[in-house]
């Protein structure tokens, strides 16, 4: 493979181009303390001086965020800014042409035109999957970028990693994969085979699963010698101060996943609650934070969604997309509202539970008094974000992870101005579901759990998943509270648990300190429930009374 394969694609006016350079680009690393070379105001206000044109810090940071190379990396006002540089630096306008999917995003149409290059949008099949012959057959030897959107936007489907190989070896021009939804889907980015592709470009983005549409950021990764050029021939302060400093301060993978949970949890109830709708015909399955919905008459009830106020995206015009409106994921209770002017009751109280991968369940509770979402993953562990409103049973519950060798994050709204009471026993109930829910048939599993940790307080927990429900509570404590919580809500929360969990659940403590002994407590229940859900801890199955679990 040859790294600077692109370069013979490029436009020769790129390659002859003597880009711009600033005075503080020519100085390097050496950094001056008094600068009197840009005619900028000399007050400072944290925006009088130009930002850095080579984003450096962010750009080291996102990097190492999608485990590249930073100078495998171009940030961009937007992803839009980097396909129309796509076509700024490879396309001769009014000569060359670019190939696309069809439907999929505008603005490869748009920045053609713009650009006066020609562009050929080849459809997709029916079902949206990729005819390879088609768009092959719709390339010639001025066709410079075939564009491909993987989830593609409108239809949220992702392409196999195969197809999308098979046309990096037989399209000799550049091959831009758009994967602006990547955060979202099931299978990972194509990133990895940025190595063995030089005319590969991947696209990402910070405007969705990010949450940083207002700042503009966009990326492509590409060989070295792309992002070079690409560097050339951008503007030289693409990205605002504002936003480079933002950016550094938003990305947090962690929140990152919270959100993706969140969001992918809603679209699985989205996706079964709008079948029962009366307008629905077709939900397409997706790999994104939208859905596409084939209705009876998209104009109509996307006139009817505008009046109550909800917008959506209506794509009956595109083709391939007749009938059919764009909807993304909002929150469970914007998500409610699409649902009620869609006709469909929405019942509130019930969990919406969702399976997100092997052993992991995210169950969102809804009551009147508290909000709820617990994202339990059995196989992973590692994550740990307990946020409830109440400091001392957050600390509790961070024992969970921390000894149980799971993955854990439990937010919770709850009403606490009137009372603890709502929101442990609600976290309760849905850490029981999400535990019931990420062991499904519980095939396979140790079963039984107990432990005993001893610090100054020795606690007892016994915790069966044959099937039948059953609480046990053996615990005094002397003091009435404990970390600003009434001592008896411990025995309901873990019978609420229990009650979720549909187990048998017996808890013995003794001890002094109430403080430990609730520590104790959990810890305790951390390890049994360690053990329970352990995979064929013993090589023979266990026998019960309803046959072998
Ligand atoms: C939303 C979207 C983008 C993002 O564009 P930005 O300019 O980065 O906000 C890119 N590609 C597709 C397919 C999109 O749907």
């Amino acid at each position: 493979m040859n790294p600077e394969e692109a370069l013979s694609l490029v436009r020769p006016c790129i390659l002859a181009l003597d880009p711009y350079s600033t005075a503080r680009d020519e100085c390097g690393d050496n950094q001056p303390e008094v600068f009197l070379d840009a005619n900028e105001s000399p007050y400072e206000n944290g925006i009088n001086r130009y930002p850095d044109p080579r984003q450096k810090v962010l750009k080291e940071k996102v990097a190492a965020l999608k485990g590249i190379s930073a100078d495998r990396l171009f940030l961009g006002n937007g992803s839009d800014e980097a396909i129309d540089l796509l076509y700024r630096v490879f396309c001769n306008p009014g000569e060359d042409n670019a190939v696309s999917i069809a439907p999929s995003y505008g603005m490869y149409g748009v920045a053609a035109a713009m650009n006066d290059i020609a562009f050929r949008p080849v459809p997709l099949r029916a079902d949206f999957s990729l005819d390879e012959a088609a768009l092959l057959a719709a390339c010639d030897a001025k066709t410079k970028l075939l564009f491909l959107c993987s989830p593609n936007n409108p239809s949220g489907n992702v392409f196999p990693q195969e197809q999308i190989e098979r046309l990096l070896e037989s399209f000799p021009g550049i091959l831009v994969v758009d994967e602006a939804y990547i955060d979202f889907a099931s299978t990972p980015s194509l990133l990895p085979l940025l190595d063995r592709y030089p005319r590969l470009v991947i696209l990402q983005t910070l405007s969705k699963a990010w949450g940083m549409a207002g700042l503009r950021i966009g990326l492509a990764m590409a060989a070295p010698a792309v992002i070079a050029l690409f560097s050339r021939v951008k503007y030289p302060y693409n990205i605002n101060i504002l936003a480079q400093r933002m950016a550094l301060t938003r990305l947090d993978p962690a929140v990152l996943d919270h959100h993706v949970a969140e969001v992918t949890a809603q679209r699985i109830r989205l996706q079964k609650s709008l079948s029962a709708s009366p307008f629905v015909r077709e939900i397409y399955p997706s790999e994104a934070n939208f859905l596409l919905v084939r209705v009876d008459d998209a104009d109509g009830l996307y006139r009817r969604l505008l009046d109550a106020g909800v917008i959506v995206r209506n794509r009956t015009r595109v083709k391939g997309c007749e009938g059919c409106l764009r909807i993304s994921v909002g929150t469970p209770s914007e998500n409610d509202r699409l649902l009620e002017v869609m006709g469909v009751p929405v019942h509130r109280g019930a969990a919406d539970v969702a399976l997100l991968g092997d052993r992991h369940a995210v169950v969102r509770r809804t009551t009147r008094e508290t909000a709820i979402l617990v994202d339990l993953d059995l196989e992973r562990s590692g994550v740990c974000e307990i946020a409830t409103g109440l400091p001392f049973l957050d600390h509790m519950l961070e024992q969970i992870p921390h000894h149980g060798g799971v993955s854990l994050r439990v937010s919770a709204q709850g009403d606490l101005q009137v009372d603890e009471h709502h929101t442990m026993e609600d976290v309760g109930i849905a850490l029981g579901e999400a535990v019931a829910a990420a062991l499904g048939d519980k095939r396979g599993i140790g079963r039984y759990g107990f432990a005993l940790p001893m610090d100054d307080c020795d606690a007892l927990v016994l915790l069966d998943f044959g099937g039948r429900i059953d609480f046990r509570w053996q615990v005094r404590f002397d003091r009435e509270q404990v970390g600003g919580i009434p001592t008896e809500m411990f025995s309901h929360f873990f019978q609420s648990v229990c009650t979720g969990a549909k187990c048998n659940l017996h808890v013995e403590a003794r001890g002094d300190n109430a403080h430990h002994k609730a520590e104790a407590i959990f810890k305790a229940f951390a390890r049994a429930l360690r053990m329970a859900v352990a995979r064929s801890p013993f090589p023979y199955d266990l026998p019960s009374s309803k046959g072998v679990l």
